[in-house]
């Protein structure tokens, strides 16, 4: 099993350090600013574990809670505020906003050099073209645990299921970036199983519980499961997780979370990242490194 909550804390620990030595320079911390816009726990809960991860890394950062009724206008003025703030290293608006406002232009809006979750058209180009500046924190967090786990991408067949611009699409650039074959699957590829059955690294990002069975996977592939589904059916529950489901968390809560993969994969692939524990706490190492380099570079300028 491949656990992202290892590589996170040598992270973690990494950047700890890093700031502490930016500091001794007596350069200001690191800061970090996120747009929340409504009142979604969820989205409440992703914001929180970013900022309190911020608060212990000894950066500074501050949550800007929107009215969920907030214009378009409202949260473009809002990030153009951070824009100008000589203070705010990165900006990220939480996603997803909500369905009147124009998420687009709003992404659009945040200055290239303060968008540590690489969503700005600039750093997407960036990537596009081998030379990327902020690429979005999961794809990102992947590599990196690809990287620390010595596991081969040059040369190797990758197929990433999904191509959303968040996951999927990035996810193929930076494994083509490395040498592998990438084929990027969706919704309309036919034969899926057939098509990742050929992959010696499977990305799966979908939002599917239990899309990729054995019959997915080569024997000895390595496989990434990206999904995070809440499901609240307990016979779906039984028929995916069997003996391993946690009974007494879904009384608790009403739902578990599982992957897009089913866990007895595990006994075909080999390695394979668990969910929850697997890809998750990588997304918010990475958004920490990314703030970090973006303190970084605007010190350079600066100074
Ligand atoms: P999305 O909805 O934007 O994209 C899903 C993609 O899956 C689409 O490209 C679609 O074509 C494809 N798809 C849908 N049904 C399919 C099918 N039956 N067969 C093949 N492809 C199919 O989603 P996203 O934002 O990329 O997120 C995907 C999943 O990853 C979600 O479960 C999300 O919660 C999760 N996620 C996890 C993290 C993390 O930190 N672990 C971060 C981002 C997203």
């Amino acid at each position: 099993m491949l656990y992202g909550k290892v590589i996170q804390d040598v992270l973690l620990a990494e950047v700890a350090e890093a700031t502490e030595t930016m500091l001794a320079t007596g350069s200001a911390p690191p800061h970090l600013s996120v747009v929340l816009v409504g009142d979604d726990p969820a989205s409440q809960i992703y914001v929180r574990s970013k900022t309190r991860k911020c608060e212990a890394m000894g950066f500074g950062s501050e949550t800007i809670i929107m009215d969920s009724e907030s214009s378009t206008d409202k949260v473009l003025a809002t990030v153009q505020d951070l824009n100008r703030n000589p203070r705010v290293d990165g900006i990220l608006v939480q996603l997803p906003l909500p369905d009147h406002c124009d998420q687009q232009a709003i992404l659009d809006a945040i200055d290239p050099d303060k968008d540590v979750d690489g969503f700005h058209p600039c750093n997407t180009g960036l990537l596009a073209q081998g030379r990327p500046q902020f690429v979005p924190a999961t794809p990102a967090g992947i590599i990196e645990m690809l990287h620390r786990e010595k596991i081969e991408i040059s040369g190797k067949h990758a197929v990433v299921i999904g191509r959303s611009d968040i996951v999927g699409k990035p996810m193929a650039m930076l494994l083509l970036h490395r040498h592998a074959t990438v084929t990027i699957c969706h919704s309309r590829t036919p034969d899926l199983a057939v098509v990742s059955r050929n992959a010696d690294i499977l990305v799966t990002a979908v939002g599917r519980p239990g899309l990729v069975t054995r019959e997915y996977v080569k024997p000895g592939a390595t496989v990434i499961d990206v999904g995070i589904n809440r499901v609240s059916d307990r016979e779906q529950l039984e028929n995916l997780l069997g003996d391993a489901a946690d009974w007494k968390l879904y009384d608790e809560r009403g739902y578990l979370v599982v992957g897009d993969v089913r866990p007895d994969v595990a006994a075909v692939a080999g390695a394979l990242t668990p969910v929850p524990g697997g890809v998750g706490p990588l997304t918010i190492g990475m958004l920490l490194v990314h703030t970090l380099r973006a303190a970084r570079r605007r010190r350079g300028r600066a100074m």
